[in-house]
């Protein structure tokens, strides 16, 4: 911030009275904050979220009001994004996902989502990017990074450790400081160090025993001291539940699902606490200065106000640039027989079977919900590819259902309502057993019969908002609907059925050793069903990789047999830093799918690895390069991924964790060389007693491979020094 503008911000926080302050630091709306006509000073116009503006809603009720204006571009979902593996596509979404909010008049996008996906059951996997927090920083910041480029504010959530959504307002969790600083906090402070996020949300649950929207020790030290962030803190809406702790604490603003906005914690009853002296007015002007830092760095206010960006939404270019990312999200599982891709010209009848070939995805999930301009869905997709010489049959095969989801839903789901949450809740789980079993029967049979006279059956099934959502944790890691009967009986009647599964989080598979060809995609946005028809037909070569562990069962994951995933009043994250494949990994925990999984309609050769280390007292750079090649007749994508084990440690390391990646592009026969540059903290753990990250000598393991548990060349390197890392 220059001079002059940290000057006009002290003249304005002098110029405001205490209750013009007040005005500006808690919700006014439900997305908007007060702002200060008498000096110029707008309110602050938020919006969600990940997967596109959300529709514009009333200021005091929780009803849409944009008729004919609000349908927006519908973008993968952060999951989705993850799979691309792919930083420059993880801009190309932001900037997407900017100019839209900034085209619909909002200065804060609430998104991107990053939290740690530590149990395959939280209902907002689908928001969420991975598992991994070295994969969620890199794509975070050319994230935040495309937002901002539109005069937008991101606003990174939910920090920290919000990994599971029962009696999510409330519930303890407790994590060590070693698994914070290494699995739950890199996301976010790269958010802040790298992406210079102006903003970030709090989150509802409390983090060893504080609220983590008002913790000290969260916001205070480690957002402002230990990261010198200067950006905006806002709470989840609602996440506020003390006026003395907020004031306090380097919360900013405080956003609520309630309409009466007098009495937030940050409002009224603030006021007359400033106003008695029991709370300094420097507290408040500090939150006040972070606003209109933002405000200015916006083009809001200042200088420089005629210059800000005006975006723009629904333009072909998002739509295009959204279908890139979708097609490199699409992730080939299984092609034992190289049935895939699937020879347009050859066919004259398939059968495409499975609710999730219709189903519209984008106005579900909850405050990701959008208002989509259109959604492809994947019946649509193949066939407008296929056009009219192929005979489509489709058959839904399985009974959804139907759930009309209400709008007023977030208002009822948090704050001090938690008998309303419970109720949610169970109404939900209740929609869920209504299945019709004669309905169900005849859908079944209507499918079976199209699959048996169909050249081709192509299952498309999988998950839904109703599972993938906010407020509910999935019950069991089960597909739906009896999907997995119905799978099981085509694929007796068609040893060759394609199975496309269209989910937010991983499921169980117990077909999956008789499916010869399976294919993944997560919401995958308004062009994901043109997406995944041309990935089934070969149009595009699938590159996307799991951004997850898909483990076999619920049981094989840390967080659910030691017992502490889904409990209401407190879960202690027991397992530490052994996340995802941290654990599997290391303890050879047999999966379905391991983690950077994924195959392409060509394969590749991994050769010649050399690992060339520069070291010092004061630091190390190690460079690695890799010779990889394209073995097949098609061009097509791999993801080359560095992984490095610590072999001589003296405390508990994970077998290995990815360290780099690099996504590259081959033609046919073609070769090239990658190149990655480690530093020391490539080789870090982070020292409990020394509070800092630190790298010590000795044996490491550099690993080289296309996935977590495909590594291809292996190279070991010893450090010689210690290296104790800088903030
Ligand atoms: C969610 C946030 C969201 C906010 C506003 C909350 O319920 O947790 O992610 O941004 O509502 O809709």
């Amino acid at each position: 911030m220059q001079k002059q503008e940290q000057q006009l911000v002290q003249a304005l926080i002098e110029q405001l009275t205490i209750e013009e302050k007040i005005q500006m630091i808690h919700g006014a709306g439900l997305f908007r904050t007060g702002g200060v006509s008498r000096l110029d000073l707008p309110p602050l116009r938020m919006s969600d979220g990940p997967m596109g503006v959300r529709a514009e809603f009333a200021d005091d009720k929780w009803e849409g009001i944009g008729e004919g204006y609000d349908e927006v571009s519908y973008l993968p979902s952060n999951s989705a994004v993850a799979a691309t593996w792919n930083p420059h596509l993880a801009r190309v979404a932001g900037e997407v996902l900017g100019a839209e909010a900034r085209g619909r008049g909002k200065d804060v996008i609430l998104a991107p989502g990053i939290n740690i996906k530590r149990s395959p059951l939280c209902g907002r996997n689908f928001e969420y990017m991975s598992e991994d927090p070295y994969l969620i920083e890199t794509l975070v910041v050319p994230m935040i990074k495309g937002i901002q480029q539109n005069d937008v504010a991101a606003c990174v959530k939910h920090f920290a450790a919000n990994s599971q959504e029962t009696n999510r307002s409330w519930v303890d969790t407790k994590v060590d400081e070693r698994a914070l600083q290494e699995i739950y906090f890199p996301g976010f402070k790269a958010a802040v160090k790298k992406a210079d996020t102006y903003a970030l949300m709090g989150a509802y649950n409390q983090l060893n025993g504080e609220h983590c929207c008002t913790s000290k020790a969260l916001l205070n030290k480690v957002l402002r001291e230990q990261w010198e962030y200067e950006g905006t803190i806002i709470s989840d809406w609602g996440g506020v539940h003390d006026t003395q702790l907020a004031a306090e604490s380097a919360l900013d603003i405080e956003m609520d699902v309630k309409a009466s906005f007098e009495k937030y914690y940050m409002a009224n009853a603030l006021l007359e606490k400033v106003k008695k002296g029991e709370i300094a007015e420097a507290f408040i002007d500090e939150k006040v200065r972070h606003i209109l830092e933002m405000m200015l760095r916006l083009k809001m206010i200042g200088a420089h106000k005629t210059e800000r960006k005006s975006g723009t939404y629904n333009t072909r270019a998002h739509q295009e640039a959204l279908l890139e990312v979708a097609r490199e999200s699409v992730i080939l599982l299984k092609n034992e027989s190289y049935h895939l891709p699937l020879q347009k010209e050859k066919l004259k009848t398939i059968a495409v079977i499975g609710s999730n070939a219709t189903t519209i995805h984008s106005n579900g999930g909850g405050s990701a919900e959008i208002k989509a301009l259109y959604e492809i869905t994947p019946l649509m997709g193949i066939k407008t590819l296929l056009g009219g010489n192929v005979e489509v049959k489709y058959a839904k095969g399985y009974d959804v259902p139907i759930w009309e989801e209400d709008t007023s839903w977030q208002e009822t789901s948090v704050g001090i309502q938690e008998e309303a949450s419970s109720m949610v809740q169970e109404l939900k789980l209740d929609t869920k057993k209504t299945i019709n079993q004669e309905t169900s029967q005849l859908l079944r049979e209507e499918a079976l019969k199209i699959a048996k006279e169909a050249d081709e059956v192509i299952f498309i099934g999988g998950l839904n908002h109703q599972f993938d959502v906010e407020g509910v944790d999935r019950e069991n890691m089960r597909l739906p609907y009896k999907q997995d009967e119905l799978i099981a009986a085509l694929l007796e009647i068609n040893p060759e059925t394609v199975i496309v599964l269209y989910a937010g989080a991983p499921v169980e598979m117990p077909w999956l050793e008789r499916a010869k060809n399976l294919v993944w995609s997560y919401y995958a946005g308004m062009e994901g069903g043109r997406a995944i028809a041309e990935v089934l037909f070969g149009m595009v070569n699938p590159s996307g990789k799991l951004p997850e562990t898909f483990i076999k069962k619920v049981t094989d994951c840390p967080a659910h047999f030691i017992g502490e995933f889904g409990k209401r009043d407190c879960v202690t994250y027991t397992e530490g830093i052994m996340v995802g494949y941290r654990y599997y990994d290391t303890y050879e925990t047999p999966v379905a799918f391991p983690f950077g999984y994924g195959l392409s309609y060509t394969s590749f050769s991994y050769k010649a690895l050399e690992v060339n280390k520069k070291e010092e007292s004061q630091g190390v750079e190690v460079l690695v390069t890799v010779r990889v090649g394209n073995e097949g007749d098609v061009t097509g994508k791999e993801i080359i991924q560095l992984y490095i084990g610590d072999i001589e440690a003296s405390v508990i390391r994970p077998g290995h964790e990815l360290k780099a990646y690099q996504k590259v592009e081959l033609l046919p026969g073609e070769v090239k060389e990658v190149q990655f540059i480690l530093d020391a903290g490539a080789f870090s753990f982070y020292d409990e007693q020394e509070k800092c990250f630190r790298a010590e000598a000795g044996k490491f393991l550099i690993e080289v491979g296309s996935s977590s548990r495909a590594i291809q060349l292996t190279q070991a390197i010893d450090l010689e020094w210690h290296h104790k890392l800088q903030d």
